[in-house]
């Protein structure tokens, strides 16, 4: 099987790898040399462009940063739809806003080319690991076809539902995310104020019922040491808050408390944050607070 792989930045990047280290034959794409240059170790092919990448690939796979970009990428002029042909599948990593992934898996099918969104959770750690958790959306008789693209990167892998479920879990998965990480940076910035070291709540927390990923795993990676060197940008986190309000919103559910969180993601993505990695909301809530640590 021949891989096709579009995108390879924080996420792209290591999933590439995981092929490559699996002993499949693999073409590259990506807009950015510098990201391309991350694979010169490797016998990944660059392809000239996406055309000459979907005619290489029986199966393409992308990491893209949002739904415009995907739909530009395969069906804009010279994109991938003009390489693919029948019985190839292409496969969107990406976190894709649902109501583009039907769109295109629907402009894919009337040429006999299958689609499945196959959105990821775990971040650049478990990328790297090849632990990804994977949630699969389209027709099941194809996720099982490929099951084993899907084992390269992920160890949890499920099939959620038809076309364009998978992108609609992944934006809900980061709304939770978003949502104690940024719950637990309030709490830390309240018990700095109130005199008790980040560190010690946080053991307490992980000791108890408030622990979370963010307090176990973000905090002492990339929050006490003030990196935030994640590897998620903030701002594709606001994207998939939008995501998910966007996608309730066309089914007229409400989203109380998701439309909060997403309201100060967006807020931090304005006030200059997004480019940074997505644990600097924590930077954004302690200046919201005035409580900036002037110490570090
Ligand atoms: P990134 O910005 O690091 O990588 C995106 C890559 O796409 C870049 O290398 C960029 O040059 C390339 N690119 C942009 N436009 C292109 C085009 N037209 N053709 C080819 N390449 C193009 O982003 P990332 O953090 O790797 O995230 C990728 C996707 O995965 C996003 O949708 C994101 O929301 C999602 N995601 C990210 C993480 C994470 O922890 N970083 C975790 C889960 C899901």
């Amino acid at each position: 099987m021949r891989i096709g792989f579009v995108g390879l930045g924080n996420m792209g990047g290591p999933m590439c790898r995981r092929f490559l280290e699996s002993g499949f034959e693999v073409s590259v794409y990506d807009v950015n040399p510098e990201a391309l240059s991350s694979l010169g170790d490797t016998a990944a092919e660059p392809a000239d462009n996406l055309k000459a990448l979907a005619t290489f690939a029986d199966v393409v796979l992308l990491s893209l940063p949002d739904s415009d970009v995907v739909e530009r990428a395969v069906l804009g002029d010279g994109g991938l739809a003009d390489g693919l042909s029948s019985g190839k599948v292409l496969i969107d990593t990406s976190s894709s806003r649902p109501s583009s992934t039907r769109t295109i898996a629907g402009r894919l099918a009337g040429e006999g080319i299958e689609m499945l969104d196959a959105p990821i959770s775990g971040g650049v750690l478990r990328a790297e690991e090849g632990k990804l958790a994977v949630m699969v959306g389209g027709k099941r008789e194809v996720f099982e076809r490929y099951y084993e693209v899907f084992q390269a990167f992920g160890e949890k892998i499920f099939h959620v539902g038809d076309h364009g479920a998978g992108h609609l879990v992944k934006s809900l998965n980061n709304l939770l995310s978003a949502r104690t990480l940024a719950s637990a940076a309030e709490a830390v910035i309240l018990a700095r104020k109130a005199g008790i070291a980040p560190e010690t709540l946080l053991e307490v927390l992980n000791a108890g019922n408030g622990r979370s990923y963010s307090t176990e795993v973000k905090f002492p990676r990339f929050i006490l040491n003030r990196a935030f060197d994640d590897g998620f940008a903030l701002d594709l986190m606001a994207k998939d808050l939008k995501l998910a309000l966007e996608t309730a919103a066309e089914m007229d559910h409400p989203k109380f408390s998701g439309a909060a969180v997403a309201q100060l993601w967006q807020a931090a993505a304005a006030q200059g944050y997004g480019p940074e990695g997505h644990a600097s909301i924590y930077a954004f809530l302690e200046n919201l607070s005035g409580e900036v640590d002037h110490t570090q």
